[in-house]
């Protein structure tokens, strides 16, 4: 890209030096508008390059106590072909197999701590190296014994700082926060700078469904990726971080329909 500048450059050059008469300063012309059509293409080009943009849609599930609810309906998901990230907590033995089923048939496992702390307060209250050690790098190391490949964070109740993203940085490609939408506005969910991304809420509670649908349909039109979070698939769940299976199908459909990829969080990031 610097040659394609350089030699842009000692065109534009040229073309001063030898512009003496009318004749000339015609030609001088032409070039420039030459010249300018062709560093507009290398600013797009860069910024293609720079920003790596993907469109499509990132369906996340947070939380250990998810896992049961999401095999029950992982059906669902593959009727439309889509393939989520799981962000677990709490991990153990005992989860070890059906996260590496899950890993198999192509979705992604990422970390979601082990005691699912607020990260800010836990690092206030003992310190960041504390907080790295127990809560991200011990999981992280288990979770890599039982062939689990993780690349991926999602911050407990989406709560971080910009000690705790540097903290995690030589772990992970991306990191997740999490959030509802404000005033049924999805386009929180489109914020990222190649390393954190915000997921915003689809649980039941907030979900609005045509303001998601727009969201959705400005992900396709504008080529943006939209990152959604979710937690436990179920309509009677007692707690009010769940979606239904009715709104969890209405999202991979709008999808589908509009033909909106589904991508995971490790395909984000640069
Ligand atoms: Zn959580």
């Amino acid at each position: 890209m610097n040659k394609l500048k350089m030699s842009v450059l000692g065109v534009a050059l040229l073309s001063v030096v030898g512009c003496g008469g009318e004749t000339k300063e015609v030609i001088k012309e032409v070039e420039v508008v030459k010249i300018v059509e062709v560093i507009k293409e290398v600013i797009v080009e860069v910024e293609k390059v720079d920003r790596k943009q993907k469109t499509g849609i990132v369906l996340s599930i947070d939380d250990g106590v998810s896992l049961p609810f999401l095999l029950e309906n992982e059906y669902l998901f593959d009727k439309y072909g889509a393939k989520g990230t799981y962000f677990v907590s709490g991990f153990n033995h005992g989860m070890s197999q059906d996260l590496i089923d899950l890993q198999d048939r192509g979705w992604e496992i990422g970390l979601h701590t082990q005691n699912h702390y607020n990260a800010v307060e836990y690092v206030a209250e003992h310190s960041a190296a504390l907080w790295l050690q127990d809560e991200v790098k011990k999981p992280l190391k288990n979770m890599s014994l039982y062939g689990l490949e993780v690349d991926s964070f999602a911050y407990p109740f989406g709560i971080h700082s910009l000690e705790t993203d540097m903290q995690l940085k030589p772990y992970f490609k991306t990191v997740r926060g999490f959030g509802g939408s404000i005033n049924m506005d999805y386009s929180e969910g489109f914020y990222e700078d190649g390393y954190f991304y915000f997921g915003v809420s689809v649980d039941s509670l907030w979900l609005y469904e045509e303001a998601l649908f727009a969201a959705m349909e400005t992900a396709k039109e504008k080529g943006l990726t939209l990152v959604l979070g979710m937690h436990v698939i179920s309509e009677d769940h007692d707690t009010d971080y769940k979606i239904s299976p009715e709104d969890l199908e209405k999202i991979l459909s709008h999808a589908s329909s509009i033909g909106l990829d589904f991508l995971q969080m490790r395909d984000l990031g640069y």
